[in-house]
């Protein structure tokens, strides 16, 4: 089935993977429901450019995914403009690097809600609604991290291991409703994010922009090469295509061998 007459909720789609994988979504006839936190003007035109590049319809909402009733109400409003919501991606998530005995509790508590509890509470608010038109994709960045640790990453490493669990159970709960449920777990992925950290680290290491690039952030990622927002965005579509309707419950890696070492 084309995925021309469906929706999808892409949230944290303001930047990076989440734009990509909206973009994506939009290229393939999907109307959308984008969301993030990044300043207005600069979201309304994404969001009208989008629009118009792919003739799809396109709006906004600014649901803080640290507050449950602002995803219900973020799901409610796909729901009441569109009729549906048919892909649902959990894609927001921040981090913040700490050791446990120093870790801010609220930064604990934000990165919970943030990273793992927020995939909840939109599962909880867009299931009904699947169950009842017996077609579904639910699908969540989680990251290699939700495979293995790094040091000073406690809760963004607890966070995107709680999602794997979490869609599993999802995946078993909605087996027979025509609803999937997966993960796609990245490894380093080249945004404006991790772009940004170059100068900073040429300059603190005294190394060459390719030294840092090699050897600092693509020290884990065996291929040595930088996935791309295109690569995992091609993955969440190609999840939502009738291809893949008995794949669920996975968490498919794309990390460049990172978690195979
Ligand atoms: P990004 O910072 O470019 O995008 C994050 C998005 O989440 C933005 O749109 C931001 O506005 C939104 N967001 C943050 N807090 C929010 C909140 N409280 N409410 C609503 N939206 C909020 O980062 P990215 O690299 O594109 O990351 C996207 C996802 O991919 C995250 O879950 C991240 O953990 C995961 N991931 C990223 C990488 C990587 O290397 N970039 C690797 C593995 C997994």
């Amino acid at each position: 089935m084309p995925l021309t007459s469906k929706t999808a909720v892409v949230t944290g789609s303001t930047s990076g993977i989440g734009l990509a994988i909206a973009r994506a979504f939009a290229n393939q006839g999907c109307n959308l429901l984008i969301n993030g936190l990044r300043e207005v003007a600069a979201i309304e035109a994404e969001r009208a450019s989008i629009e118009k590049e792919f003739g799809v319809k396109v709006i906004y909402d600014r649901a803080d995914m640290s507050k449950p009733e602002e995803i219900a109400a973020m799901i409610a409003h796909a729901q009441t403009t569109f009729g549906s919501v048919d892909i649902l991606v959990n894609n927001a998530g921040i981090q913040f690097v700490s050791s446990i005995e120093d870790f801010p509790i609220e930064k604990w508590n934000q990165i919970i809600a943030i990273n793992l509890s927020s995939a909840f509470h939109a599962m909880r608010a867009a299931i009904p609604g699947m169950k009842a038109r017996g077609w579904g994709r639910i699908i969540t960045t989680a990251s290699a991290h939700s495979l293995v640790a790094s040091p000073f990453k406690s809760a963004y490493v607890a966070a995107k291991h709680g999602v794997v669990g979490l869609t599993k159970a999802a995946a078993l709960e909605l087996a027979t409703f025509g609803v999937t449920a997966n993960c796609i777990s990245p490894g380093y992925v080249w945004t404006p994010l991790v772009e940004k950290q170059i100068p900073d680290t040429m300059k603190a290491r005294n190394m060459t922009r390719e030294q840092v690039m090699h050897d600092v952030l693509l020290a884990a990622q065996p291929t040595k090469q930088f996935v791309t927002v295109e690569q995992v965005a091609a993955l969440a579509v190609f999840l939502s295509s009738d291809a893949a309707s008995q794949i669920t419950g996975a968490n498919i890696s794309m990390d460049g061998g990172w978690t195979t070492a």
